[in-house]
């Protein structure tokens, strides 16, 4: 058997997966994986064709665990999906018949001591700090933490809601490990690709957070602090001009962690009271093209959908204007004043 773990930068636990496909006795799996890790499904479809289990490649979008490709794997035959990158409540369990395996990948290559090394500049003035990660480097947390420590650094590793999801780990839209220490910090330190956790940490705890991106090796702080200035500017604005506007598509993902079907019926009869005009829009991957089919019936969208859509997308969009779940009280109840970006992403995946 070819050990293709070692050659990979991430652990994809083919242990573990050999086990399962012997207890679930699997012979046809659906791979998928986010677009940044869909080079590791050649090699991964390999491996099962040696294990002797036919493998299929999605090369579908996979936002998160709540992006699983039920359809396509029943349209195919194949009685379970791998899927790569994140972890979720469905792991080792059954949807509509598809048997779900989540292989994190964490991160075998980031070095403590290097990110300390990276991050020293920033430590001076900091007395206690919470740490969190997305699910590829969580398995570090604690070296990192250890190492901070020994700088004299008090470490906060918080629990968070879901029983799934590890100490310190945050995805794009539950930060609640942060939250739960973030009384007992001032800072936060996100480990994670790219800012896009580092935001949500921002946003939700309101404290200072600083990013350090193992795979470009850099640290980032201000321009989360600019984002954030720039997405309130724009979301004040949007929220403005919707109260002007009657005619409202609910966009409603067909996702299965996103659909909140109640919800977009719920917001529908809400605004309709006050005399909106809404149609309920279903789609499975959201693009701007999309949204041009409907530009002489809708004035604005409300999103039901993932809440990243209705914030870092928002640059996207930015010839729509898109309101977030969480936001439409503000268009019922006016008070822009008290506005609270928190609301934005006060969402929870439809586990
Ligand atoms: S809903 Fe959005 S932020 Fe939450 S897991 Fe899915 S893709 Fe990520």
């Amino acid at each position: 058997m070819r050990n293709m773990s070692k050659e990979s930068e991430y652990d994809l636990e083919l242990n573990k997966i050999k086990s399962w496909i012997e207890k679930y006795k699997i012979n046809k799996v659906l791979i998928q994986c986010p677009n940044g890790l869909k080079y590791l499904a050649f090699k991964l479809a390999e491996w099962f064709e040696e294990q002797n289990v036919k493998a299929y490649i999605s090369s579908s979008n996979c936002w998160g665990a709540c992006d699983i490709a039920i359809n396509e794997a029943k349209y195919i035959g194949c009685e379970a999906i791998i899927h790569v990158g994140h972890n979720g409540p469905y792991h080792e369990k059954s949807i509509e018949n598809v048997r779900i395996f989540f292989i994190p990948a964490y991160y075998r290559r980031l070095n403590a001591e290097r990110v300390i090394e990276k991050l020293r500049p920033y430590l001076a003035n900091i007395k206690s700090v919470g740490l969190v990660s997305s699910i590829q480097h969580v398995r570090d947390l604690l070296s990192i933490g250890n190492k901070l420590a020994s700088e004299g650094i008090n470490v906060y590793i918080g629990n968070p809601n879901f029983k799934w999801m590890y100490p310190g780990q945050v995805i794009g839209c539950n930060v609640t490990s942060a939250i739960s220490v973030s009384r007992y910090v001032n800072s936060f330190i996100c480990i994670s690709g790219g800012v896009f956790h580092a935001i949500g940490v921002r946003i939700m705890t309101q404290k200072e957070v600083i990013s350090y991106d193992p795979y470009l090796d850099k640290v980032t702080k201000e321009e989360i602090d600019m984002f954030l200035k720039r997405t309130l500017t724009k979301k004040l604005y949007n929220l403005t001009r919707a109260m002007d506007m009657k005619r409202v598509g609910i966009l409603l993902c067909s996702k299965i962690g996103q659909c909140k079907l109640k919800e977009a019926i719920k917001v529908k009869h809400l605004l309709e009271k006050k005399n909106y005009k809404c149609k309920i829009i279903v789609f499975d991957n959201l693009t701007p093209s999309l949204l041009e089919n409907f530009l002489g019936d809708v004035d604005f969208y409300i999103n039901t959908g993932c809440p990243r859509i209705g914030l870092d997308d928002l640059r996207l969009y930015e010839n729509f204007i898109i309101i977030n779940l969480g936001e439409v009280d503000y268009l019922i109840y006016g008070k822009l004043k008290d506005y609270d970006i928190r609301k934005s992403l006060a969402w929870s995946p439809n586990f």
